[in-house]
């Protein structure tokens, strides 16, 4: 799967695909990830990317000639699936989201800035906008983030143990399990005895019962 990341603040996009699931998933050629810097494809003399908005009010709006320029080019190369805008007022991400994704091949996600970008870019471009939760950041490169460690993860041969993602919370109708590792005793908190056991069936029934239990207390919603 590739993701092509359009950004005028790329260096915030380097450090969390560099590290552990994500640079594995890049090295095995699982997953490509390229950042591209918007200001590659400003236009004018002062390689700016945004202008005030008409009709007044505060704050700058980024404009639409250098995303078009990025995505035609992008576009021109290879076939896209989704055109993906990160903003608040998209379709808050969800395990189900991220499933659906993992499917794709190549993928463009625009991170916005500032106030906002022009609405033609999303209307004339995007195909999809998604929130990653209604709170407002100051830019869409976190939240591009988020949304490509919650798909990669997802896509066969990333994870070492295949199954591991699919008992992770919201994978299934129900939250994960209480998980527990060395030392089984620390200053007097014991890990409970079941999972000493050895017992792998009993051990299964414990963490569905536990798994049940915590769903019912934290996220009843989900088992509606
Ligand atoms: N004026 C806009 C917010 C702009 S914040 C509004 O009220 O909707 C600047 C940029 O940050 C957005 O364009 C978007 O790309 C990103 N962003 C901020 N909060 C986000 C969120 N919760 N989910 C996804 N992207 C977000």
């Amino acid at each position: 799967m590739r993701f092509d990341i359009i950004s005028v603040l790329p260096d915030l996009l380097t450090s969390p695909f560099a590290h552990s699931i994500l640079l594995r998933a890049q090295k095995k050629g699982v997953a490509e990830i390229v950042v591209h810097n918007l200001r590659d494809y400003a236009t004018n003399k002062q390689k700016s990317v945004d202008d005030y908005p008409y009709g007044g009010g505060s704050g700058m709006i980024m404009s639409i000639e250098p995303f078009a320029l990025c995505i035609e080019k992008l576009k021109s190369e290879r076939d896209y699936d989704e055109v993906i805008f990160m903003s608040p007022d998209g379709e808050t991400l969800n395990q189900t989201i991220a499933n659906q994704l993992s499917t794709l091949k190549n993928v463009i996600i625009l991170c916005g800035h500032y106030k906002g970008i022009d609405q033609r870019i999303r209307d004339i471009f995007v195909t999809r906008e998604i929130s990653i939760g209604d709170y407002v950041l100051s830019g869409g490169e976190l939240p591009a983030a988020v949304v490509v460690d919650a798909v990669v993860r997802l896509i066969p041969g990333v994870l070492n143990d295949e199954t591991s993602a699919l008992s992770d919370s919201f994978q299934g109708e129900l939250l994960d399990a209480p998980n527990y590792t060395r030392p089984a005793d620390w200053r007097g908190h014991t890990v409970p005895d079941i999972l000493l056991s050895g017992h792998q069936a009993k051990i299964n029934e414990w963490r569905h019962d536990e798994a049940l239990k915590r769903t019912q207390e934290r996220r009843p919603d989900l088992l509606e």
